[in-house]
C-alpha cells in the first residue's frame, strides 16, 4: 500500500501522485465503485490508500476523511454538493485593474462560493502596472474592510509575484477567476510552465472535451499544489440556500440576531434591520449589500 493525491478524476479513470512523486493512472476498486454511484464521488485532491499490483496497474483502495470540500450546491434540499475539489486550503481569486475591468458581483459570487465551503480566500488584483494606485485602493477598500486579504500584482512589473509564491508554496490553493486576467501570466511567473499546464486544461473544458465540473491539480516544484477549476466560472449553474447566505458576508456577522426580527429577517425589506442601518451610516458597504440583495434574490427564485 502506498499513499497518493488524486490529481484529477474523469470517467472513471483517476490520475494519482504517489507521495514518492511518480504520477500514474489508477483505477477504483469494486467497493468505491460502489459507492461512486451512491454519490461519495473520488475527486481531484482527494487523498487515498493505493495498491501497486505485481502487473503495475493501481487501485485506489481507500479515501481519506476531507479537510475542505469546494462544492457546488446540488439544486434542491435532498440532494448532496457536488464536490469540485477536495482538501483545498484557499480559493485564489483573480481579477485585474484593468483590461478586462473588474466586477464587483462577479468577485461577490465568487466569495459567496469559497465562503460555502470554508476555504480562505486571497484576492488578487493583478495588472496594478495598467491604473493609479487610488483605484486599486478604491476597488479593493470593502474587502479590505471585510477582512478579506488582498495581494496587488503586477506580472509586467514584477509586482507582488514573491508575495504569491510563498502564499501557494507548501499548500494546496484553487485559482479561479474571469479570463484575460493574467492567471496563466501569474502561474507562469511562480513556476515556469505552470500557466500554460492549467491553460491546456481550461482550453479542454472549454471545447466540451469534459461534460461536466472537473478540476486538475497541478503539483508545485516548491511543494503543494495549484488547481484550476474551469466550472466554477460557469456560476449561474450554482446555487445558494436564501437562508444561509448572510453567513457569507464576512462583514455581516457582528449584526447578525440583532435586527428587529432576529434570526428571520432577511435584511432586504423588514423595518429595524441591523445591515440595513450599517449601509445606511456607511458602516457596511452599499455595493456589497447590494451584491447580497441581488444573490438573495436569485437564490430565493431558484428555490422554488
Ligand atoms: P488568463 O486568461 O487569466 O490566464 O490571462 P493571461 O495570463 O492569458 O493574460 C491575458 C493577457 O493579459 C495577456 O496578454 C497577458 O500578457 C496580459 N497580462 C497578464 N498580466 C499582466 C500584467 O500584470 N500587466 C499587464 N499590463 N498585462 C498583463
Ligand atoms: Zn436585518
Amino acid at each position: 500500500m502506498a499513499s497518493a493525491t488524486v490529481l484529477s478524476a474523469s470517467g472513471g479513470v483517476y490520475d494519482v501522485r504517489l507521495d514518492d512523486g511518480t504520477v500514474a493512472e489508477a483505477s477504483l476498486r469494486g467497493r468505491l465503485k460502489l459507492e461512486q454511484r451512491t454519490g461519495d464521488r473520488v475527486v481531484a485532491g482527494d487523498r487515498v490508500e493505493v495498491e501497486i499490483h505485481p502487473d503495475s496497474s493501481i487501485a485506489i483502495e481507500s479515501v481519506a476523511p476531507r479537510t475542505s470540500e469546494l462544492a457546488r450546491r446540488a439544486p434542491g434540499h435532498g440532494r448532496r454538493a457536488r464536490v469540485i475539489v477536495a482538501n483545498a486550503q484557499r480559493v485564489i481569486i483573480v481579477f485585474a485593474a484593468r483590461d478586462p475591468e473588474p466586477k464587483r458581483r462577479l468577485l461577490d459570487r465568487f466569495l459567496v462560493l469559497a465562503e460555502a465551503s470554508g476555504l480562505d480566500v486571497l484576492i488578487v488584483m493583478n495588472k496594478i502596472d495598467l491604473v493609479d494606485e487610488s483605484t486599486v485602493d478604491e476597488f479593493l477598500a470593502p474587502y479590505v474592510a471585510a477582512g478579506y486579504a488582498t495581494l496587488r500584482a503586477s506580472v509586467r512589473a514584477n509586482t507582488g509575484i514573491d508575495e504569491l509564491r510563498d502564499i501557494v508554496c507548501g499548500s494546496h490553493s484553487v485559482v479561479t477567476g474571469p479570463s484575460g486576467v493574467g492567471k496563466s501570466s501569474l502561474l507562469n511567473a511562480i513556476q515556469p510552465g505552470l500557466g500554460l499546464r492549467i491553460g491546456e486544461v481550461s482550453e479542454a473544458v472549454h471545447k466540451g472535451r469534459h461534460t461536466t465540473v472537473t478540476a486538475r491539480l497541478i503539483p508545485l516544484d516548491c511543494g503543494g499544489y495549484i488547481a484550476d477549476t474551469p466550472g466554477l466560472r460557469e456560476l449561474g449553474l450554482w446555487r445558494v440556500d436564501p437562508a444561509e447566505l448572510e453567513h457569507y458576508f464576512p462583514e455581516f456577522t457582528d449584526l447578525l440576531g440583532t435586527c428587529r426580527f432576529k434570526r428571520s429577517c432577511t435584511h432586504i425589506h423588514e423595518p429595524d434591520c441591523a445591515i440595513r442601518n450599517a449601509v445606511d451610516d456607511g458602516s457596511i458597504d452599499r455595493a456589497r449589500y447590494e451584491s447580497y440583495v441581488t444573490l438573495y434574490e436569485e437564490a430565493a427564485e431558484q428555490k422554488v
